[in-house]
């Protein structure tokens, strides 16, 4: 039986593992992390590239080693590289993160704890959790749930309607469709917050004038995705003093901020329009009609446009993670849930003995947010002063 059987291998999995291996003692035959692709962090890596990004939104101390200062001085190591870190919050560029994570992977020899497979059931045994999996079972005194929304990209009714009529429209984070072409003739980009915003440029420099970014409202400028003071115990002191979850969620929902950019972004694609490079166009589609031709026309609020490909950047289902597998095991066990879905969590993390979340299941405990990489390191911190790291 392993100690603890991690459950999705993205930077929460992945840091979380790291946590409990270092802090926590935990040997390394007795942790498994169970992810279906076929490297930790892959799905993550798929996302980030798909955006063409260059720089994180989050700051220098939020990434998935330990100490806080190890992405600098790993930095120091590889000696200085312009822009790799960016604007007052130091945040880093995509390249140094991603191989900040690798060398973390590879110094800790993490790919071998890894069991490439996908989770589909969970039940109760005398001293732990049994996990079945289409890789057979695993056993585990203890699992950790490190799901996200990662998987429920969001399609509205009417591009979801024209991908049933085999209309070319995909999504950004679909990791099952194939890539868009830059050079496939119009490409209407819909959606309005950094992913859009950062796709929709990497686009247009590919293929001058041939873009357009169709956003519901005007750019809408924060640092983050939520306000900083989240991070810390200015907002969480008060909102982990609150005891009915109903208002932790009104107070989670109340400090997002959905379809933002940070401005440096907002700059980059003002910019960008300037150069006439892009197009942005406000509106809301209303109806979208696929031409016999393959093209596809959007009857927008404000006018029509014709393209020959639509991207989605319009975010996730923010519905409860896990889907299926997981609905079944909370009716077996019983699993205490909000009104909104969400696991009710003790202060540990642990939703039933020997069962812990993190990431957006956490998230009526940690926050706005346990999403990011900075719940991530608060849930490294909670296991820890549990006991269970
Ligand atoms: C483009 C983009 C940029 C972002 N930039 C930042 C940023 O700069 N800073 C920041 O803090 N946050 C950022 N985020 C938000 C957040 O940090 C990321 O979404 C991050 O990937 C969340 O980590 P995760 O481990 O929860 O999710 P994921 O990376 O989605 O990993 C979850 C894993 O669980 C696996 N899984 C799901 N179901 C099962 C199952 N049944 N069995 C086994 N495995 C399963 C999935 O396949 C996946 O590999 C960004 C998000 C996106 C999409």
């Amino acid at each position: 039986m392993l100690d603890w059987l991690i459950i999705g291998g993205g930077p929460q999995g992945t840091h979380l593992a790291l946590v409990l291996l270092g802090r926590g003692g935990v040997a390394p035959e007795r942790l498994r992390i169970l992810d279906p692709h076929e490297a930790l962090l892959a799905h993550w890596e798929r996302c980030t590239a798909a955006t063409g990004m260059t720089h994180l939104r989050s700051t220098i101390v939020h990434h998935l080693a330990l100490d806080p200062h190890d992405l600098w001085h790993f930095a120091r190591r590889r000696g200085a590289q312009p822009g790799q870190f960016r604007g007052p919050y130091r945040r880093p560029a995509l390249g140094l993160f991603r191989d900040h994570c690798q060398s973390l992977i590879a110094e800790h020899d993490l790919e071998r704890q890894h069991v490439r497979g996908r989770a589909s059931g969970l039940a109760r045994t005398e001293h732990g959790w049994r996990v079945e999996s289409d890789q057979g079972a695993l056993v585990a005194q203890r699992v950790l749930l490190a799901l996200s929304v990662g998987e429920q990209p969001r399609w509205p009714a009417w591009a979801a309607q024209l991908r049933a009529a085999g209309g070319p429209v995909r999504h950004l984070y679909g990791c099952q469709e194939p890539a868009l072409a830059a050079a496939a003739g119009e490409t209407v980009v819909v959606g309005g917050g950094i992913s859009a915003a950062q796709v929709a440029v990497s686009l247009a420099r590919a293929a001058p004038g041939s873009v357009t970014l169709l956003m519901r409202h005007a750019i809408r400028i924060e640092a983050f995705d939520s306000p900083p003071g989240w991070v810390g115990p200015k907002e969480l002191r008060g909102f982990q003093a609150e005891p009915s979850v109903e208002r932790r969620r009104a107070l989670i929902r109340g400090a997002r901020r959905p379809g933002s950019m940070p401005e440096d972004v907002a700059r980059t694609l003002l910019r960008a329009e300037r150069r006439g490079l892009l197009r942005i166009v406000r509106g809301e589609v209303q109806q979208a009609c696929l031409h016999p031709d393959g093209t596809v026309e959007l009857e927008t609020s404000g006018e029509t446009l014709r393209a020959d490909q639509v991207l989605l950047a319009t975010g996730f289902e923010q519905q409860r993670p896990g889907g299926a597998w997981l609905d079944r095991a909370i009716a077996e066990h019983d699993l205490p849930l909000a009104p909104c879905g969400y696991p009710v969590v003790a202060p540990s993390l642990a939703w039933a003995p020997g069962l812990y979340v993190t990431g957006a299941l956490a998230e009526l405990e940690l926050g706005p947010v346990a999403r990011n990489i900075a719940g991530a390191r608060h849930a490294g911190e909670r296991l820890r002063v549990a006991g269970g790291a």
